[in-house]
């Protein structure tokens, strides 16, 4: 790649500006004035900072959340409909600018964040269209005179915390979920990609969300989710992240008996049987595999490829692999960018040096990035490895990242047991011309979503979320606003 052009990265600099804290209907500082570095992860130097929030900033939201609550459940489910739609329109309006912003501190391409600010819009659409049909029901009672009825009710102040990796679409499930169903809620969202997600807040703002019931945080992870999780005001948690940390917060929300809503990683099997269209799957599997630089976590990891087509399969997914065009992600006709921070580096390069150690071939990439456009920033080659044994670690930790091993399988039972050794279960592909081979493989799959001959996970009206040790819970399709909703039961007696 050429260098970064100097004017676009400029233009896209003067842009970013720090970031702040979102309590109680305005921006502020942390109580302390303490904030955290914000960097460009395709050149690695700071381009702002985000205010990072004490405990009495979190006693303020706390107390906003309550009164938010109190006030925003009242409001007729029509016109938070209206709210949310417009919030919905302002982000539409606004795609191309808050695109820019995520790709300079996620690094992702200027097409696929402006595609995921397009996307949280149909999000809220839908969780806006939801809540007005977040019906009870009548029970028939045994007796004359007496009527069994089922509401639903808001939860209440919920706590959400989010990752980087989709700065916007993370936040937008759990936010618009909330507010659809009459909640409030409390944003911990990440400290390294903080601008995209205040850009959302700032959308509902405008749409006339009441002063308190969006609130927006960011600081120390663990300090915040230990501090508002045990709390009385909150209620409800959910969080989107990896597994060990998702199994930490949900134990605490345990202890204190709150609801949880746990989104996780997960280590999709993606199988290609011998009769399957090998070319369009080794294209879109690619497609699929690099998108976001791997950090996605849905993403196809490990390719589990029928024996007879394998070779072909190997040749035409490296031939793929190898046509991405790697730069920053604000340069046109960039496919994939650096990797949102230096851990993933450090991660992948940890990955690739095991699976060598256990006997695995690099069959493209293998290496960090280096040279103009490159240096500083976070940048991994697309990598496929082959010949790669079950006791190497990226075959059983979900790399998040752009590394992928192809391995071979003989015959069905055999991947089978192999797509399902792992302990996750967020999503599952295959790819296969029999009817009969994809409906059973569909139900064999030990998986929250299965994508079969097609990848067609994530739209607003269809369930997401996983099983085992990929969470607890759905973030789309009508699940999704039963997580903040209660159920009350009123037995009534006409006198
Ligand atoms: P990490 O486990 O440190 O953090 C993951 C996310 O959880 C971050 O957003 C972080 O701010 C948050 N977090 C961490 N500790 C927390 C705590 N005690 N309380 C509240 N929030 C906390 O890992 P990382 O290095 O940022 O990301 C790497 C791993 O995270 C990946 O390997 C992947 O498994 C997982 N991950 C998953 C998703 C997903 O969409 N499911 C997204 C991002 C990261």
């Amino acid at each position: 790649m050429d260098r970064i052009d100097p004017k676009l990265l400029e233009t896209a600099q003067a842009a970013y500006t720090d970031v702040h804290l979102f309590i109680d209907g305005a921006w502020c500082a942390g109580s302390k004035g303490r904030t955290i570095p914000v960097l460009n992860p395709a050149t690695g130097a700071p381009i702002a900072t985000v205010a990072r929030a004490e405990i009495a900033d979190l006693d303020r939201a706390l107390a906003a959340a309550d009164r938010g609550f109190k006030q925003w459940r009242k409001v007729a489910a029509f016109d938070r409909y209206k709210i949310m739609r417009k919030a919905g329109e302002l982000l539409r309006a606004r795609a191309e600018g808050i695109a820019l912003l995520m790709s300079m501190e996620n690094g992702k391409p200027l097409i696929d964040a402006k595609m995921e600010t397009l996307a949280a819009a149909d999000l809220i659409d839908w969780f806006a269209e939801e809540g007005r049909r977040a019906y009870g029901r009548i029970v028939p009672a045994r007796a004359d005179g007496i009527h069994q009825l089922v509401f639903k009710e808001p939860v209440g102040p919920v706590a959400a915390f989010t990752p980087w990796n989709f700065p916007i679409n993370q936040v937008v499930r759990k936010l618009s979920g909330a507010l659809a169903a009459g909640c409030s809620i409390i944003i911990k969202a990440p400290e390294e990609t903080p601008a995209s997600p205040a850009q959302l807040v700032q959308a509902f703002v405008d749409a006339g969300v009441p002063a308190g019931v969006v609130n927006l945080v960011y600081g120390v992870p663990s300090e915040i989710s230990e501090y508002l999780i045990p709390h009385p005001v909150i209620r409800k948690i959910t969080f989107t992240g990896s597994t060990p940390v998702g199994k930490q917060l949900a134990a605490l929300a345990g202890l204190h008996m709150k609801r949880i809503t746990m989104e996780l990683g997960g280590h999709a099997p993606a199988i290609v049987f011998e009769d399957a269209n090998v070319e369009r799957a080794a294209k879109l599997l690619a497609g699929a595999k690099f998108r976001n630089a791997g950090q996605v976590c849905v993403s196809p990891t490990r390719l589990l490829v029928q024996e007879k087509v394998y070779e072909q399969f190997v040749t035409t997914f490296v031939a793929a692999a190898k046509k991405f065009k790697v730069g920053s992600g604000i340069e046109a006709g960039v496919q994939m960018g650096p990797l949102a921070n230096e851990r993933r580096v450090i991660s992948m390069e940890a990955l690739v040096a095991d699976a060598l150690k256990h006997g695995a071939k690099i069959a493209t990439g293998g290496k960090r990035m280096s040279g103009p456009g490159f240096d500083g920033g976070f940048f991994f080659e697309p990598t496929v490895l082959t010949d790669v044994p079950l006791s190497a670690r990226i075959m059983n930790e979900e790399p998040f990242g752009p590394v992928v091993p192809i391995s071979t399988f003989k015959d069905f039972d055999d991947v089978v047991a192999e797509a399902n050794r792992l302990p996750w279960g967020l999503a599952a592909y295959a790819y296969t011309s029999s009817l009969k081979t994809a409906g059973a493989i569909g139900a064999a799959f030990e998986s929250g979503m299965v994508s079969i001959n097609h990848h067609g996970l994530a739209l607003p009206e269809i369930p997401f979320g996983g099983i085992k040790d990929s969470g607890f819970g759905s973030e789309g399709g009508s699940e999704a606003i039963e997580a903040y909703l209660n159920t009350k039961m009123i037995t009534q007696m006409g006198l």
